[in-house]
């Protein structure tokens, strides 16, 4: 087993990257890093540098940070010829990530920017039948409430949080895995409270006929769905990925494995050597911010 470093204890390592490590045959979860989070019978530690120079066999560290502080500790730790692995959205800027990339190339150790989305049962066989698909269409409807999924959490609404996009982030992991061709934004629609820095809601519309509709204010039934019509027939993928229908018919669903795999697969970029970076995400997210036309709605207030 490899010993794998956490740092962030917060919601997400929590529900998804302790259970995650915990289940696997690949990784022993070593030390933690985190202000106030702690992972009963876990070395931890509040301080990313005494990590690092008193923990020099933890070979691969796992940032579950939010964006905006990441950057800083993932060039700590390519600096010190460790593996890293980010979680979604990889960075608060492309170009930060772009550095990253370059940095783990010249020092030799693996860079995986994870997409726990890409990660949903249904997202495989959804790619592997639009492969040879005329697309005429795709809608993205990612509908959910910030306070049952960030409860608390300023970050998501200050800059670099990016709003709605953070969760909508996993649609588009979702449609530029999936889609045969490539798309870009046409125009966006973004809703701002009014004492926030971030948007609440977003409407996309993509080349293509690929549109997208985002918001953070749904209570209730939680949407994540994605239907894409072809000149053959359509998919629809739902559940965040996880049930995917083919025509009508159920073709994939069952337990969420997202998290184990995206571990799985850091398992086999270390061990080949090999970095996975992609960025194309969070390129839609850029654009949405450079092209969107800023609207102001009702102030949010958890
Ligand atoms: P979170 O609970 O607010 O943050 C994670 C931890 O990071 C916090 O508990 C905090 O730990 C540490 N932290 C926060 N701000 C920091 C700062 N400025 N400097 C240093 N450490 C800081 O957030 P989360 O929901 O786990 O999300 C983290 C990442 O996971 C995000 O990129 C998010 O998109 C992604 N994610 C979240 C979810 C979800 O459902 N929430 C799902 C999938 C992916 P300490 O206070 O102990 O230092």
């Amino acid at each position: 087993m490899t010993a794998i470093c956490l740092v962030g204890i917060g919601k997400i390592a929590v529900d998804q990257h302790v259970p995650a490590i915990g289940g696997s045959d690949d990784w022993e979860l070593a030390a933690t890093v985190s202000r106030a989070g702690t992972v009963d019978g876990v070395q931890s530690f509040t301080d990313f540098d005494q990590m690092l120079s008193e923990r020099p066999n933890i070979p691969v560290i796992s940032l579950c940070l939010p964006p905006v502080p990441r950057y800083d500790y993932a060039a700590k730790a390519i600096a010190a010829g460790r593996h890293v692995m980010l979680e979604k959205p990889p960075g608060a800027t492309l170009a930060e990530v772009y550095a990253l990339a370059d940095m783990a190339r010249a020092a030799g150790v693996s860079l995986y920017t994870t997409w726990h989305s890409r990660m949903a049962k249904g997202v495989a066989p959804a790619k592997a039948w639009l492969a040879d698909k005329t697309v005429t269409g795709a809608h993205i409807c990612w509908k959910e409430d910030v306070r049952r999924w960030h409860p608390g959490q300023d970050w998501v609404f200050a800059p670099g949080g990016m709003g709605v996009f953070d969760p909508g982030s996993n649609a588009l992991s979702i449609i530029t895995e999936i889609l045969p061709m490539p798309i870009h934004l046409r125009s966006a629609e973004l809703f701002f409270p009014e004492n926030r820095d971030t948007p609440i809601a977003a409407h996309m519309q993509w080349t293509q006929n690929v549109s997208g509709d985002f918001d953070w204010r749904q209570e209730g039934p939680q949407s994540w769905d994605i239907t894409v019509e072809t000149t053959t027939g359509a998919l629809s993928l739902h559940d965040g990925g996880a049930r995917l229908l083919i025509d009508g018919n159920e073709v994939a669903a069952g337990a969420d494995r997202e998290y184990p795999a995206l571990y799985d697969r850091m398992a086999e970029l270390v061990k080949t050597n090999a970095s996975e970076v992609d960025l194309s995400p969070m390129l839609h997210v850029a654009d949405a911010l450079t092209l969107g036309k800023r609207n102001v709605v009702a102030p949010f207030h958890f």
